[in-house]
């Protein structure tokens, strides 16, 4: 606790600012005292950038600024400014606020620039942010980019930071879902310093929520991942809200048909809600060197068709077909056969996909009418195979290719890097997740 009373008398603290270093300063990872690791009361010294617990005489950033003479502190929690040790309270630095926690009223959502200027005065574009590889995260940051990008879902997240009673119940009971907005508002940020910021204070909750089950440190599948974290998000969610963003952005329903072993006798009918659809890739070639297969994704798509029978068991077939109305965003899962952790090689098989895609051939409807999705983003994975000849020496890479949507250009994002690539070679990739949007 901070026992000393805020001193009153007017400190120079001009004389301090200028020992401000903008270039340390970077407020995405766990709020913790570098000295007690107590999560409580932390502090960052603007001059070095580490985080201590104070201000009360003795306390770590006490000692801090008597000891290495650093004077200028950021209490992480309040967002106040303080003088040490003369413990005298300053105005706010707008920056830096703007660092530690971005803002954005209605308007700045709906009218956020395409670019913006970094630290360096370097422009960089809105939203096309980069995500920091801490360990073997890239599994996870996939995921979080590709729901950054859809527009209902990003909007939601940016609109929370501004005060009001949802935003402070979500606070103070879902820190997942506190965690994952204050993420998504600093990718969107118009105020970053540098074009790339840190998962860690999500990613560090994650991985003690799910008891490791997702850590920052072991490959896992970007599938589970997602439908961990769209449950996590929206069943927390939804105590707060009559229907979430998550589930009316991307939650459909599935007829599913289930038949004898012969395919002719209907056993039952039910339908059941998804994420996600997965469709299924033919064997992949037994020998090297073998030529790659090339099917289209509509074809795969006639999984749903309501016709086609897949089996399930010795006794059971399947069929399946979507359900209207489909959900305005579509996540599609090409099942390569990488949801197991040992498995760094997926089935090859190209993926051709045209740019629209009619889901009417796939959905129950009265009148049949033409149901359009257009591509909008799409996580693939990449074998790398390392210096060791043997296949244990394989790894896994996952970056995900991103539509801008003012111009039509896309984007790889793989972590903290962020480059242009061609719309029109995305095919050739081992796509793996795909997000389809709704044409309107
Ligand atoms: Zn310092």
């Amino acid at each position: 606790m901070d026992i000393r009373p805020l001193k009153k008398q007017k400190v120079q603290t001009d004389s301090y600012q200028h020992t401000i270093n903008r270039e340390v300063l970077n407020f995405d990872f766990e709020k913790v005292c570098s000295v007690t690791l107590s999560h409580n009361n932390v502090y960052c010294c603007l001059v070095c950038g580490k985080y201590f617990q104070g201000r009360s005489i003795s306390s770590p950033a006490y000692n801090h600024t008597i000891n290495i003479d650093h004077h200028i502190f950021l209490n992480l929690k309040s967002q106040k400014f303080y003088i040490l040790p003369e413990n005298q309270e300053i105005d706010g630095i707008q920056d830096i606020k703007d660092l530690l926690d971005p803002k954005y009223t209605k308007d700045d959502v709906n009218n956020l620039p395409e670019t913006a200027l970094d630290l360096h005065k370097k422009s960089y574009y809105v939203g096309y942010t980069g995500l920091d590889n801490i360990s073997n995260n890239d599994y996870e940051n996939v995921i979080i980019q590709a729901l950054s990008h859809i527009r209902p879902i990003r909007d939601f997240y940016l609109r929370l930071s501004y005060r009001d009673k949802l935003h402070d119940q979500i606070q103070r009971k879902s820190i997942l879902n506190d965690r994952f907005g204050i993420l998504i508002r600093k990718l969107w940020s118009i105020h970053l310093y540098r074009n790339h910021v840190s998962p860690h204070e999500l990613l560090q909750y994650v991985s003690e929520v799910s008891k490791s089950q997702f850590s920052l440190t072991v490959q896992k599948s970007p599938k589970k991942f997602l439908i961990w974290l769209l449950n996590g998000l929206h069943s927390q969610l939804v105590k707060y809200t009559k229907s979430t963003v998550i589930s009316e952005s991307l939650q459909g329903a599935l007829e599913i048909t289930s038949f004898d072993g012969d395919g002719v006798q209907v056993k039952s009918t039910t339908t059941s809600k998804f994420w996600v659809i997965t469709v299924d890739l033919p064997p992949a070639p037994l020998f090297v060197g073998e030529t790659i297969q090339e099917v289209q994704l509509s074809s795969l798509l006639a999984k749903y068709n309501g016709e086609t029978k897949v089996h399930i068991s010795k006794d059971e077939l399947r069929s399946y077909k979507l359900v209207e109305p489909l959900p305005p965003y579509l996540i599609i899962h090409i099942d390569r056969g990488l949801e197991k952790e040992d498995v760094k090689k997926g089935n090859p098989t190209v993926v051709q996909f045209q740019d629209v895609i009619d889901f009417a051939p796939f959905v129950t409807q009265e009148k049949p009418t033409p149901i359009n999705y257009r591509l909008l983003s799409t996580i693939k994975h990449d074998s790398i195979t390392g210096d060791e000849i043997d296949e244990s020496d394989i790894k896994s890479e996952w970056s995900i290719n991103v539509r801008k949507k003012v111009d039509d250009t896309w984007f790889t994002i793989k972590d903290s890097e962020v480059k242009p690539c061609q719309g029109e070679l995305l095919f050739l990739d081992e796509n793996y997740i795909q997000i389809w949007e709704k044409v309107e």
